[in-house]
């Protein structure tokens, strides 16, 4: 615990680790603390700051590659890695929209490598990271299951701190979901147990159940899981929205059609081109680029090969 606090820059930090070492009685009492030091402006007294790393790190990472096997719907008109990328990137650009917070993947953000779980840990590990959250959908097999609701992991030991946020970002994925609360469990998961920061895994719902499938290749559903994990670590951490943030205004369209949305025609084979990570999501009814259409093709190329070499 000590070492966890002489020697700390950060205030918040500091909190957190004397309330997670058990040493505070009050479920509150990092929040009180840090809403004490912030009231009366006491980081005033701080010195020599400059130059002292004062962010909070928070890695973001992606279960698997597109192309790992098992790792998608059973009818593959879904792959997993597409849903945890895409709420990866969803939330590291929520967290981008508050003060003090640096963020950090660990995947590879094209899906075409899927990095070995040492190399992703190693990563967190030598960043520095405070928080590490690995984003997954849940699978009972390769077959079609009942399965169904959102759970949210901690290494088996229990660690105080990963308790805490795991407690917070499921219920806030509940909470904005409203799926089925299966609880902040424990597993003895590399990505958990080779860590040295409070690290949860998400597990967002069940790609071999059809309905939570359906729900899983939505862009709504995605933001809301996005939204829901940063709740949690803002929660977690007393993390404040930078001042004069406004919320991005969508541009008026110069014509009557609206180039955002897919024509009624072409909406099924939109959504599963995207589901599948072919596009991003966005101007379905744009032109396309020469160079757009070279990341498509070698999407479509990398998705084609595993499957023409199998032996
Ligand atoms: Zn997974």
């Amino acid at each position: 615990m000590y070492r966890a606090v002489v020697g700390e820059k950060d205030y918040r930090k500091a909190a957190w680790a004397v309330k997670n070492a058990g040493y505070a009685t009050d479920p509150k009492y990092a929040e009180k603390l840090i809403g004490v030091i912030e009231t009366n402006n006491l980081t005033k007294y701080d010195v020599n700051t400059k130059g002292v790393d004062l962010d909070l790190r928070i890695a973001i990472d992606a279960g698997h590659g597109n192309n790992t096997p098992g790792k998608r719907a059973p009818d593959d008109s879904m792959r997993e890695f597409h849903f945890n990328s895409v709420v990866a990137k969803y939330v590291v650009e929520e967290l981008r929209t508050y003060q003090g917070v640096l963020v950090e993947i660990t995947h590879d953000p094209s899906g075409i490598r899927d990095i070995p779980l040492k190399e992703r840990t190693d990563k967190a590990n030598r960043w520095g990271a405070d928080a590490f959250v690995s984003i997954h959908a849940n699978a009972v097999g390769s077959a079609w299951s009942n399965a169904n609701g959102i759970e949210t992991y901690v290494y088996t030991s229990k660690p105080a701190g990963a308790v805490a946020l795991a407690t917070k970002v499921q219920a806030a994925l509940i909470a904005s979901t409203g799926l089925r609360d299966r609880g902040v469990k424990v597993a003895n998961f590399h990505v958990l147990r080779e860590t040295k920061m409070d690290a949860i895994l998400v597990e967002c719902g069940f790609m071999d159940n059809p309905a939570e499938l359906a729900l899983l290749k939505s862009d709504s559903y995605r933001r809301k899981c996005a939204q829901a994990i940063v709740s949690g670590l803002a929660k977690q951490f007393g993390l404040k929205k930078k001042s004069g943030v406004v919320a991005p205004t969508v541009p008026k369209e110069e014509s009557s059609v609206d180039k955002n949305k897919p024509s009624a025609w072409a909406k099924k084979d939109w959504d599963e081109a995207v589901a599948n990570g072919y596009f991003d999501g966005t101007r379905p009814q744009d032109n396309i680029t020469r160079e757009e259409m070279a990341v498509v093709v070698n999407r479509l190329r990398n998705n084609l090969l595993p499957l023409i070499y199998k032996k």
